[in-house]
């Protein structure tokens, strides 16, 4: 038997449908060459997330229920069996087929002759795309001969707060539940069209398809490394320099212009935005290649006052809340840097980590309070401090005197290098991360060099493999240095960055 008539004869899972609504060929990829998926950064932390919140689901929606665990056929025989035993009970990922598609539901309640299904969710809000998701489910388990009544989506609920400790506390109203029977009768009668382009993907060769906007909507594809290799790299693209607005990017774009150098100067000179003499140096500076600045960069930042203090915090967000007086997805701070920089040059650093999985909000106040002192500039990049400040000074009255002060002091550094400096580099990145090496030598600041924590993401898994109860204490001991030392080069980049720029 050829490959793909082998292929043609197997299951369909919900996901594999699913990903071949939004592209025919990741479909296609995934039955034939998986080995060519690369998996998204963090990806394994959302598997994660999404197992403990389907657990937790179970517990607080359907308590009592029979878990189907085992897989395949087997889960369809025992789905069967448990039905039947006892028609009155929940079950946990009970499984179905109709047409070759298998569907497992996260929670299921017989009702009379009908069926409750509950599809659970890691998310604050019902997306669009569940929709299909929930019309799947519904249309296999009606084609298997299980009329379903009502399919909802349990999402979290962002206003649930953690009473007390994990192992005392209630996650009663920590899921919302979101009814989404009416809107899926609407979708029902095509379910059958998905099901039949799916099989004939599968059963034909690979299909032509160009990237486009379904490579990350609404999931990032994990083949986009392997469709975009290949594709020619355009240094000075029209489609990322910032000062163009989308409409001006989409005109350029459809006459044929891809790279800045190729935009004729009358044709650039009839784009309003580049009629500013800022932003036409800008225009001209990225069509030779070369780096921007504002005739008023060097007077913004030098007249910042000594001492400068450069603030950075690390922080983390639970789906379930762990911490007693905590919400759902809140960005907790667990570790801050500050650099201090005095007219001579002299510079301190001071910093703050907890890892021992105790909340660490508190302490953590407390000791950047008292590091910044009462005078000077608290240079940081972007709104991200800003807003972290606000919440503590919410989370501890006592303190939002002294935290309002400091945010008084905040200088964000962020906009004023998006309004007054640019490299073609960059790629319409204003990320630190995209700035530093086109102002500074890799040789002064380089994030790469560091071991193990060298982005925010990382830093996060780190931090959550550290307050592990499991973890060896040689390993939370290194992984504390890590951390250490990627949130100080956070907050030495702005300064390099200031200084360079400032002569
Ligand atoms: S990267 Fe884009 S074009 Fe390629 S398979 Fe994925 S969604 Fe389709």
């Amino acid at each position: 038997m050829a490959i793909k008539d082998q292929y043609s004869l197997m299951r369909l899972s919900k996901t594999r449908l699913l990903n071949g609504l939004q592209c025919k060929k990741r479909l296609w990829l995934e039955v034939y060459k998986p080995h060519l998926a690369e998996a998204a950064a963090g990806s394994a932390a959302i598997i994660q997330t999404g197992i403990e919140v389907g657990t937790l689901a179970q517990s607080v929606l359907a308590p009592g229920g029979r878990l189907i665990d085992r897989h395949s056929q087997q889960a369809l025989d025992d789905t069967r069996a448990e039905l039947a035993k006892n028609p009155r009970s929940a079950l946990y990922e009970a499984t179905f087929e109709a047409d070759d598609v298998m569907v497992r539901t996260d929670l299921l309640w017989p009702e009379g002759e009908r069926y409750r299904i509950v599809e659970v969710k890691s998310s604050s809000r019902v997306k669009k795309h569940y929709l299909a998701d929930c019309a799947i489910q519904w249309w296999v388990l009606q084609g298997a001969g299980y009329q379903p009544q009502t399919i909802s989506i349990a999402h979290i609920n962002k206003q649930f707060m953690l009473d007390s400790a994990p192992e005392d506390a209630s996650y009663d109203g920590l899921f919302a539940l979101a009814d989404l029977t009416e809107q899926v009768a609407d979708v029902l009668p095509e379910v059958s069209a998905w099901v039949a382009q799916a099989k004939s993907v599968i059963a034909s060769d690979q299909p032509v398809i160009a990237m486009g906007p379904q490579c990350n909507k609404p999931h990032s594809c994990p083949f986009i490394m392997h469709c975009s290799s290949g594709t020619p790299v355009i240094e000075r693209a029209i489609s990322k320099f910032p000062s163009l607005k989308i409409n001006s990017r989409h005109e350029l774009i459809a006459e044929g212009y891809q790279d800045i150098g190729d935009v004729p100067d009358e044709r650039a000179a009839q784009l309003a935005e580049l009629r500013q003499p800022d932003e036409r140096e800008r225009w001209e500076a990225a069509r030779q290649g070369k780096a921007w600045y504002s005739s008023q960069l060097s007077g913004i930042l030098g007249a910042l006052e000594y001492p400068r203090y450069y603030l950075d915090f690390e922080s983390i967000s639970f789906t379930v809340p762990r911490w007693p007086g905590t919400q759902p997805f809140e960005h907790l701070p667990f570790q801050w840097s500050v650099h201090i920089e005095q007219r001579s040059g002299k510079l301190d650093h001071d910093e703050f980590l907890d890892v021992s999985g105790k909340p660490p909000m508190r302490a953590l106040t407390e000791a950047m309070i008292s590091c910044l002192g009462n005078t000077g500039p608290i240079i940081v990049f972007t709104s991200y401090e800003r807003t972290r400040l606000r919440e503590l000074a919410k989370r501890y009255p006592d303190l939002s005197e002294a935290l309002q002060a400091i945010i008084e002091r905040l200088f964000d550094l962020h906009p004023v290098l998006k309004h007054h400096y640019y490299h073609p580099e960059q790629n319409g990145s204003f990320s630190i991360k995209s700035i530093l090496p086109c102002v500074l030598d890799d040789s002064e600041i380089n994030y790469q060099a560091l071991e193990g924590v060298r982005d925010g993401l990382a830093a996060q898994h780190a931090y959550l493999e550290a307050i592990n109860p499991d973890t060896s204490a040689e390993r939370r001991e290194e992984i504390r240095r890590q951390l250490l030392e990627y949130c100080k080069l956070d907050t030495l980049a702005p300064l390099k960055i200031i200084n360079t720029l400032q002569q």
